[in-house]
């Protein structure tokens, strides 16, 4: 292994506390915030408008945008939630982002938000939606079915049918008319923030030593609650400022991140993956605001545009079954282009996709000689040590092999 034999030579074994932060600190504090502050602020500056949250992975946030209403991603309570009402809603083997993000609206912590939008991912996301429905009976509650098969001809049209539905309803909502114009113009904002963050990623696989994923992924999460404008800002801000950084190589194994594309790790788990000795190269953390790998048209129908970009641009998830390009060979792909020394299989426990890509992953990881790890994350979780000991023999092993 002659790029890990490089590594070796490096003296650095920690981050460099010589390297400044791009990102403002209050990236990491928004994360947390279950008073939904930066919501707040949102209409207390804009009387009359709607937020809409919005639950992993994917939604359709320009036609929210749109309609002059604020799209904000919801990722669960983390561990700042005592579950004390979602249990007796829920049966016990359900993962932790469905119940919280059920405790956050029993214990009133989603008011800020005047709809709440869920879609297609697996039973218990699904199951959320109506227990929500039932619970809270005066709320716009939507439930987007997204198609499962990208390949399929009629996916367009279906896509754009449920696009439709949804703007009719948000339009009853908010009281405004969604235009061809307006809508191209939110394609737009959105497609300059997705190509920022491409570039953010591209630029951390180039020096993975200048910029820590867990600042990256504090960055890009921040812009779950953000104005789409603002966040687009910080994006820039974080590229400006990333040639003026300086950082040694570390002794560290580049990695590919898989399985955490709906309920997020905690920041800290990251960090300390990073301290163990991985850079991590690519991960599907935050993958709903970055969900195209290319800038959708602006030329022609906006709605077939982002129906059309769903069936043909979308990042590789657990979500849709794409048999034209599967996503156990997509992984792999993904791994040679970032040459990466290895995958980690982070999945949040009991979720039942990624469990069932898994098997199909680990077979392919196999095939091909890739070392992989599987690691088991709970939003909530608050102490690592058992996984800090599992990841620093992962990384010894292939560093000394
Ligand atoms: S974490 Fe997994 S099981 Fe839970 S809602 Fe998301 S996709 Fe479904």
């Amino acid at each position: 292994m002659e790029k890990l034999t490089e590594r070796q030579n490096s003296n650095e074994s920690s981050l460099s506390s010589s390297v400044p932060s791009v990102v403002s600190p209050s990236c990491e504090d928004v994360i947390p915030d279950l008073n939904f502050t930066t919501v707040r602020k949102w209409k207390d500056q804009h009387p009359g408008a709607k937020a809409i949250g919005y639950f992993p992975v994917y939604a359709p946030l320009e036609i929210i945008h749109a309609c002059g209403m604020l799209p904000v991603g919801l990722n669960g309570a983390g561990d700042q939630l005592d579950i004390q009402y979602a249990d007796a809603r829920f049966g016990s083997f359900i993962c932790s982002i469905v119940k919280t993000t059920l405790e956050m609206g029993m214990t009133k912590h989603l008011t800020p938000f005047d709809g709440l939008l869920f879609s297609t991912i697996c039973d218990s996301a699904r199951n959320l939606a109506f227990v929500f429905k039932r619970n809270f009976p005066e709320q716009y509650v939507d439930f987007l079915h997204l198609p499962h098969n990208p390949s399929s001809e009629a996916s367009v049209d279906f896509l754009m049918s449920e696009y439709a539905r949804l703007q009719e309803n948000l339009e009853q909502l908010g009281g405004t008319k969604l235009t061809d114009a307006a809508l191209n113009e939110s394609i737009e904002l959105y497609n300059e923030n997705r190509r920022l963050t491409r570039r953010l990623y591209d630029e951390r696989d180039g020096n993975p030593q200048l910029m820590r994923t867990s600042e990256l992924y504090a960055l890009i999460r921040a812009g779950n609650f953000l104005p789409v404008e603002e966040h687009t800002k910080l994006l820039k801000q974080a590229v400006d400022e990333l040639p003026t950084r300086a950082g040694k190589q570390r002794d560290s194994i580049r990695v590919v991140i898989e399985g955490s594309f709906c309920e997020q790790p905690p920041v800290d788990l990251i960090k300390i993956m990073e301290e163990a000795g991985c850079y991590i190269v690519d991960d599907d953390f935050v993958l709903g605001p970055r969900w195209f790998t290319k800038d959708v048209s602006v030329n022609g129908n906006p709605m077939r545009a982002l129906a059309d970009a769903y069936s043909n641009a979308s990042v590789y998830s657990s979500m849709p079954h794409d048999w034209r390009n599967p996503r156990h060979k997509q992984l792999i792909e993904k791994a040679r282009r970032r040459k990466a020394d290895a995958v980690i299989l982070l999945i949040a426990k009991f979720c039942e996709p990624a469990y069932f890509d898994y098997v199909l992953f680990k077979q392919e990881l196999e095939k091909e000689g890739i070392p992989h790890l599987l690691m088991e994350f709970e939003e909530k979780m608050f102490t690592f040590e058992r996984l800090r000991t599992e990841i620093e023999t992962f990384v010894e092993s292939l560093l000394f092999d």
